[in-house]
């Protein structure tokens, strides 16, 4: 591959029409999707059906707008995949890996070496986390930092000589990545399903999903206490002795913004204590500002031992994740040996130069604080004003900007659909046709726009959801 001066030029912040018209001097739509079915694979997709059809093509993003390659503009209401934080276009990110790249590319932090930028980002990092947590250990992507977790939970175990510790419990419909560790970790059946092997020792719990699983007259706060002592009589089953952690997102994020009642996380620290279980909050989506705290265990009160991160530690620009270690396990770690674990890019200096421009813009535009007094408040305000008596919206979950909307056949009985992920895609497609992506988790229907997003842009995706599930019920003909 030759080196295009005009790719450089790419990543500044570029005015719409400009780009539109850059984009019009590549490739056609056609010819994007003829190439795309012939030679790309995606992700979670069903490739047969995918390539009938054609994917949108993606072509340039700016704040939190989207542009296709038949320059439709599209207001981005998940943040790409949940990661874009700081918007798209920031050229701080983009002058920090373009700096980082001259100055050193590349080098890596096995064999006794170290460099500025890893430096500059754990020093930040543990500024910017709860005080007890000062210690970071650096990969890809949020699967490997669950696959991370798993060595560092048993590493620590062994130096406590408890080597019988050996379970983690886990959660139904959790996500937790796809690797083979962070799929078995997660509760997802279907991914369960086409897995050659999974990891040993992994078990799991029911979820503390109110609207579609409580039954009889419990109140939200009784339901998610009864979720949470399950905990307890999965420990008991077997053995407090055999358990060497438990492992859950704050909020779940994939499995449909599922927001625990306030009496969960309290619950599940004190069993966590009670029978010497190291407690993970996979903190991938939750961390960095969604919530409006930095970590969504701080916007649940509760005091985690690992932490796991990604997406919002880079917002996307580039791929890192991390696990962030509390001191009594950092401790454990680094007074014990060798740690056996590493990849070639852990702490890829590139990765984490921009992780530290991002970090920066997130502290220093008070975007996370914002996100806290004003945008989040009137986000979740909008929603629920909104939606409040909606025909077929039986619950607005979440905090800051994150929301999950349940659809439902009759919100007051908590009465779902019978075929409620064909309700979601038909929502989906009238978002998608009304150029807002809003994404669907069978019959959920979730936001989570960049941290950027002014009240003018959620306003506008308020009233675009609010079209598109209006033209859903009409289309049930529920009225
Ligand atoms: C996305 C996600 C992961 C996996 O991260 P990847 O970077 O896709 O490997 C893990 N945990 C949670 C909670 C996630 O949302």
């Amino acid at each position: 591959m030759s080196y295009r001066t005009d790719e450089v030029a790419y990543v500044q912040p570029a005015q719409p029409a400009a780009s539109a018209q850059a984009a019009q001097q590549k490739r056609s739509t056609a010819e994007y999707r003829a190439l795309d079915a012939a030679h790309h694979i995606h992700p979670f997709s069903d490739m047969g059906s995918l390539n009938r059809s054609g994917s949108r093509v993606i072509v340039k993003a700016q704040g939190v707008y989207l542009w296709d390659s038949d320059d439709n503009k599209i207001i981005d209401g998940m943040a790409g995949l949940w990661c874009v934080n700081v918007g798209y276009g920031r050229k701080e990110l983009a002058d920090a890996a373009y700096r980082q790249m001259q100055e050193l590319p590349f080098y890596n932090t096995f064999f006794k070496t170290t460099h500025p930028p890893v430096i500059e980002l754990s020093a930040l990092l543990a500024e910017l986390a709860p005080e007890p947590f000062n210690h970071f250990f650096y990969c890809n992507s949020g699967s490997e930092g669950n696959d991370t977790v798993l060595r560092i939970v048993h590493q620590y175990w062994a130096t406590q000589g408890k080597h019988s510790k050996k379970f983690v419990i886990s959660r139904k419909n959790g996500y937790h990545g796809s690797t083979i560790a962070g799929g078995t970790l997660g509760g997802m059946g279907y991914m369960h399903e086409q897995m050659p092997s999974k990891v040993e020792n992994i078990v799991h719990i029911d979820q503390p999903y109110f609207f579609g699983e409580a039954e009889g007259n419990l109140t939200p706060e009784e339901f998610a206490l009864a979720r949470a002592q399950q905990l307890e009589a999965k420990i008991l089953e077997i053995g407090a002795d055999n358990v060497a952690a438990f492992i859950g997102e704050p909020f779940q994020g994939a499995g449909g913004v599922i927001f625990p009642a306030s009496t969960y996380w309290p619950e599940i620290q004190r069993i966590c204590r009670k029978y010497d279980i190291l407690l993970v909050a996979d903190e991938v989506i939750g961390g960095f500002g969604r919530t409006g705290e930095w970590f969504a265990h701080q916007h649940f009160g509760f005091e985690p031992d690992l932490i796991t991160l990604a997406k919002g530690l880079t917002s996307g620009y580039v791929p890192m994740g991390a696990v962030g270690l509390h001191d009594r396990v950092a401790k454990a770690i680094i007074e014990n040996g060798d740690f056996n674990h590493g990849l070639t890019y852990s702490g890829h200096p590139v990765a984490a130069a921009v992780a530290v421009a991002n970090l920066k813009l997130l502290r220093d535009d008070k975007i996370v604080e914002r996100v806290k007094t004003d945008t989040g408040p009137y986000f979740q305000k909008k929603l629920r004003d909104t939606f409040a008596n909606h025909p077929i919206i039986g619950e607005i979950s979440g905090a800051g900007l994150v929301a999950g909307l349940q659809l439902a056949e009759d919100p007051k009985a908590r009465k779902r659909f019978a075929n409620g992920g064909e309700v979601g895609t038909i929502c989906r497609d009238f978002c998608f046709n009304g150029n807002l992506i809003m994404r669907a988790t069978g019959d959920r229907m979730l936001l989570s726009p960049p941290l950027v997003i002014n009240k003018l842009e959620i306003d506008e995706i308020v009233a675009k959801a609010k079209y598109a599930i209006d033209a859903t019920a009409q289309q049930l003909g529920i009225s």
